[in-house]
């Protein structure tokens, strides 16, 4: 059922699962929980047309730390963020679940094969029909990549067509017996039964119109900036904020940097790009491989190979000077531009808090303090080093660095992914983080959270089919715990 909260006669309703947020984490929940027979409640704060000003707003606040597009790097309506996502995926990496000596606080209290299964079922949901990313060897429909050799390797991404989840699953939501979804139902708190759970959800319409869910349990899923800041919030009726028994809430914000630190040219015509494999996309990048990741004390990272005629960067005499190897002329060259896509380490510093000004539903706005350790740079350096080394003693090519690592060039603005991540990150113990393996708040029995807020780490991957993932192994989760109750 897909309806409007303005239209809704009742003021108090029930089920067994209240989630709040209509993005792909709160659809992929929603609609498992109903195919394994549970009643739910889904809120979304949108309507089904893209969100006007008003909507919108609810998402401003202020940027304190680096430039941020807090309102553009996210939508409100049915369908969520997918409105506007590029489709690319790949799965993490077993090493990004890791704890690594070299970065404080990695390590997630789950391995990556216990992801596997729900990895499966997250490709068919993005409409992904191959879960095949080819280990370190080259599939034999590649073309001419660089060699696997002297700690560099290749990883590839996969393409979803991207799936906007708002028109993929309208249809399934609407015709749904199990779920119950209201749209302009925006979550405004929580009421808390007693120690350690959750009794109901408030929420509220644009125009006023109020409703209370009272549910077995309750996912929130709103977005890696909204689901820390929605419990922020919560410090108004309680002296801790629900989630904040550790200060990891709304701490260790991570995003996907780029940088571009220069120009690879080779003798060869290399194929990093898109390949069209059995009817599907699939693209080839340079990665690092674990061993090095770990013995050089890195963080991850891809090299994305973009073809470019000529660099205006690079001249002419470069070609002829003996440093470069003898590539042959300008004309004889390939030449590309290396953008790096790298794991930051997560950050108490870099987080989301609460401003002062209120936003039309009464709830603090968000202040986005976005910053990086200075190891992260240090990692970066040593990487692009790595490559530039690679390229020397493989005779491969060379790497003519336009944007080396200084003072000045890691303040500039970074590029990002606009993956909102690390806000109410996972731990094994509650003093490390805000939710537990399960992605259940440390301290409840039944309040949980859905997305890449509770990633601890991030590797080098595009988040959502992760946030997917972990979505179908929470509805199986969240069964298991209601059949037991
Ligand atoms: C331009 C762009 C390109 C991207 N490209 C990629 C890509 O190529 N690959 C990739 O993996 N990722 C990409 N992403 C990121 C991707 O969109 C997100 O990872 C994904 O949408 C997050 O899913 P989510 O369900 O956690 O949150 P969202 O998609 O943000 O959904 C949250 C939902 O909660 C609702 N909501 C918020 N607050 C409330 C409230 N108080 N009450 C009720 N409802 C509420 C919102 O309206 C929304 O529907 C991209 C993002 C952008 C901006």
């Amino acid at each position: 059922m897909l309806g409007s909260l303005d239209q809704l006669a009742e003021a108090v309703i029930e089920a067994d699962v209240c989630v709040v947020g209509a993005g792909p984490a709160g659809i992929t929940l929603a609609l498992s929980l109903a195919d394994l027979g549970r009643e739910v409640v889904l809120l979304e704060g949108g309507g089904l047309a893209p969100p006007g000003p008003e909507e919108l707003d609810l998402y401003a606040g202020e940027v304190s730390g680096r430039k941020y597009p807090l309102r553009a790097s996210r939508l409100r309506f049915f369908g969520g963020t997918t409105g506007h996502w590029g489709g690319w995926s790949r799965p993490l990496d077993p090493i990004d679940l890791a704890a690594k000596p070299h970065i404080p606080f990695s390590g997630w209290p789950l391995e990556r094969s216990g992801l596997d299964p729900w990895y499966a079922q997250a490709h068919q949901w993005l409409e992904i029909p191959a879960n095949e990313y080819f280990g370190d060897r080259a599939p034999p429909f590649a073309g001419n990549l660089l060699p696997a050799t002297l700690g560099l390797t290749t990883r590839y991404f996969r393409f979803s067509p991207p799936t906007r989840y708002g028109t993929a699953y309208r249809d399934r939501v609407a015709e749904s017996l199990r779920v119950r979804c209201y749209l302009g139902a925006n979550a405004t708190g929580l009421e808390r039964a007693g120690e350690g759970r959750i009794r109901a959800v408030f929420a509220r319409s644009l125009q006023g119109k109020q409703l209370e869910v009272r549910a077995r349990n309750v996912v929130l899923a709103m977005g890696g900036i909204e689901n820390a800041r929605f419990l922020l919030n919560s410090a108004e009726q309680t002296d801790t904020a629900i989630g904040n028994h550790s200060d990891w809430l709304g701490r260790g914000f991570m995003d996907h940097p780029g940088w571009s630190p220069g120009t690879v040219i080779s003798q060869d015509k290399l194929a990093y790009h898109q390949f069209t494999h059995e009817e599907q996309l699939v693209m080839p990048v340079l990665g690092i491989a674990d061993d090095v990741l770990m013995n050089e004390r890195l963080v991850n990272c891809c090299g994305i190979l973009h073809p470019v005629s000529f660099d205006e960067n690079i001249e002419k005499a470069y070609f002829s000077n003996p440093w470069s190897g003898g590539l042959g002329a300008a004309g004889e060259v390939s030449s590309y531009r290396l953008q790096l896509i790298f794991e930051p380490s997560p950050c108490r510093a870099s987080r989301v808090d609460l401003t002062e000004q209120r936003d039309a539903l009464g709830l603090r706005r968000a202040n986005l303090h976005w910053t990086f350790n200075d190891y992260d740079f240090e990692m970066l350096e040593r990487s692009i080093s790595l490559i530039n080394a690679y390229l020397g003693q493989t005779g491969m090519g060379r790497l003519k660095l336009v944007k080396p690592v200084n003072e000045s060039t890691v303040k500039a603005p970074i590029g990002t992914g606009l993956h909102h991540m690390g806000t109410t990150r996972m731990s094994a113990a509650p003093s490390e983080g805000v939710v537990d393996a399960d992605c259940r708040v440390h301290g409840f029995d039944n309040l949980y959270i859905a997305g890449s807020s509770v990633f601890p780490t991030v590797g080098f991957s595009n988040p959502t089919l992760t946030i997917v993932a972990l979505a179908c192994r929470m509805a199986n989760r969240i069964d298991q715990e209601l059949s037991r109750a």
